[in-house]
């Protein structure tokens, strides 16, 4: 019989154990979820001003993860401007944007709904 009870209590312990790992993975997987679903949120390309079909994605990232309003972004462009296809500018300054030149941006996020507002580029952004 207490071989029965620790064989319960054994599994208790397991089960536990396995929620919390569960529980911390889910944490861990929630922020490339959520800068996923921001990335999409350019409809139109802001380095080209290409206007997006759905499916298609601005190469962009933001920083912190964690946080959910007033967080910066880096935005590398859409398919097409990546691909030298369309030439790539500067919203702010018009300069004409190099391979690995990104765009700055702020990132305003509200439930259902985020801004992004360009604050410039690698060349304009930079410190002098
Ligand atoms: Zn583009
Ligand atoms: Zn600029």
């Amino acid at each position: 019989m207490d071989k029965y009870l620790w064989i319960l209590g054994f599994v208790v312990i397991a089960l536990v154990l396995l929620y919390f790992g569960y529980k911390l993975f889910f944490k861990g997987q929630y922020d490339p979820i959520l800068v996923r679903k921001v990335v999409e949120a350019p409809r139109t390309c802001p380095v080209c001003s290409i206007r997006l079909l759905p499916g298609e994605r601005v190469k962009s990232w933001a920083f912190p993860p964690g946080r959910t309003s007033d967080r910066l972004m880096n935005i590398a462009g859409c398919p097409y401007c990546l691909r030298g296809e369309r030439p790539r500018i500067c919203p702010v300054c018009g300069a004409v944007l190099g391979e690995g030149e990104i765009l700055i941006a702020r990132l305003f996020d509200k439930p259902g709904r985020s801004h992004v507002h360009v604050l410039g580029c690698s060349q304009c952004r930079s410190p002098k």
